[in-house]
């Protein structure tokens, strides 16, 4: 049984004793308001039917309807899906948007599945959950391989299941489906932000620093070449099947489209590409576990959660390290590095660019407009650098560490909403 959503709340009790939050708002965020779970069925190709189990879990929308995304993933379980859902509900008040939290996942190995496979089981999903989603209510986005495609045919199955025309109920769609520009990115984007904020206040120059990424896929990838373009040198990628170290440097360019080809950032070799220019050293594959543990500045975590736990936190070598993921650090991992010195800079205020995006989209429907990329980058930046300045104020006065001063921040606006 995970531990996730323990875990979670363990943090969230330590900020609200800090804090001094009033204990019925405790005790309302502790459970979900609502959790929904579905048996879907699905055709296969070769003609059988197969059931899989999905979750919709809705945390709390006393500052707006519930936002979270959808996870197709084989250990999805409904601990994960309540911790995640859990996040959202806080993650939302950190960056201050009228939402509240929710979060939806699948059992499944979506890579077995074929695309016609796929679409039924995303349809089906959508018409066991249609009665607890709507624009107003509940508005799904993608997580851990789920993408826009997944988005556009959950947009339509819910249309028809309506009669009206609902761009609004899920974001993250394709912009010629009403996405919003820069949503794609938009995870990363305000990733970069905050750690630009961060290291600007610590006076250091990206020239002079190391990355190092854990995770290429959506947030992974661009966070990669954000990084890679604004002067840092990027030492090491991983994706689930291994990571790949060059101490001279990796073109994030070139690792995916080594990747696109061989399936794997650790398969350059087969791809007959070279990461590195000539005369940079060599490359050598390693582990995702010696991955973390490499020398480096920032340590970008874009995979999964529990990466970080009291089992490796004592080797991590890294001075910064960067949550793109969702709980990527548990509870006793994050007291050891903090004890350390490390700086994190969390989940629900890191990766909160993604779902600022996927606000921005859903106005962009209610509204019928199309903002232009420049705008939406501007107000992602706007959002992200004050949260930021936020979250950083309150640790300096509590003399606490970032996650906790994001939690309190959050707290406190959902005290002002609940009470
Ligand atoms: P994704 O599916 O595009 O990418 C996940 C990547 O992690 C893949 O490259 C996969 O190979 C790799 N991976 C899986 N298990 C791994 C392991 N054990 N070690 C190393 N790599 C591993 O997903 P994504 O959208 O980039 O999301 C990544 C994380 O960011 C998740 O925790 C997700 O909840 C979080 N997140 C994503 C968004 C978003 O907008 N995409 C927003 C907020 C948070």
């Amino acid at each position: 049984m995970s531990r996730f959503f323990e875990t979670t709340l363990e943090q969230l009790k330590k900020a609200a004793k800090t804090m001094k939050l009033s204990p019925s708002v405790f005790t309302i965020l502790e459970e979900p308001q609502r959790i929904v779970t579905a048996h879907i069925p699905v055709t296969m190709d070769n003609g059988t039917i197969q059931i899989f189990r999905g979750y919709r879990v809705q945390h709390n929308n006393a500052r707006g309807p519930y936002k979270g995304g959808i996870r197709y993933h084989p250990d999805v379980n409904m601990e994960e899906v309540k911790a995640l859902a859990l996040l959202m509900t806080i993650k939302c008040a950190v960056v201050n948007l009228p939402l509240g939290g929710g979060k939806g996942g699948i059992e499944v190995d979506s890579h077995k599945l074929s695309q016609r496979e796929l679409e039924a089981l995303t349809r089906g999903y959508t018409r066991l959950m249609a009665p607890i989603l709507g624009p107003k209510i509940d508005v799904p986005a993608p997580d851990v391989y789920t993408n826009a495609q997944i988005m556009a045919w959950i947009y339509d199955e819910y249309s028809k299941i309506t009669g009206k025309d609902s761009p609004a109920v899920v974001t993250g769609k394709a912009v010629g489906k009403g996405g919003s520009l820069g949503r794609e990115s938009a995870t990363a984007q305000g990733g970069f932000y905050v750690l630009m904020e961060f290291i600007q206040k610590m006076k250091k120059n990206p020239k002079d620093m190391t990355v190092v990424i854990q995770g290429f896929g959506n947030a992974g990838s661009f966070i990669a070449r954000m990084v890679h373009d604004a002067g840092f040198r990027l030492i090491a990628v991983s994706d689930s099947k291994g990571g790949l170290y060059c101490k001279g440097g990796i073109d994030p360019a070139i690792a995916y489209s080594c990747k696109r080809e061989s399936h794997s950032v650790q398969n350059c070799e087969i791809a007959g590409i070279e990461y590195t220019k000539k005369g940079e050293g060599v490359c050598k594959r390693i582990s995702n576990a010696e991955l973390l543990e490499l020398p480096c500045d920032i340590l970008v975590l874009s995979a999964l959660e529990n990466q970080i736990t009291a089992s490796n936190a004592k080797n991590i070598r890294a001075h910064i390290i960067l949550e793109l993921a969702n709980g990527p650090t548990d509870a006793e991992g994050d007291i050891i590095l903090e004890k350390r010195g490390i700086t994190v800079l969390p989940d629900i205020l890191a990766n909160a660019g993604g779902v600022t995006v996927s606000y921005f989209e859903w106005l962009q429907n209610l509204q019928k407009k199309q903002w232009t990329e420049k705008i939406v980058l501007a107000k992602l930046k706007k959002t992200m650098v004050e949260a930021f300045n936020e979250v950083y104020a309150m640790s300096r006065k509590y003399k606490i560490g970032l996650r906790q001063g994001a939690l309190i921040t959050a707290l406190k606006r959902l005290e002002d909403t609940i009470i």
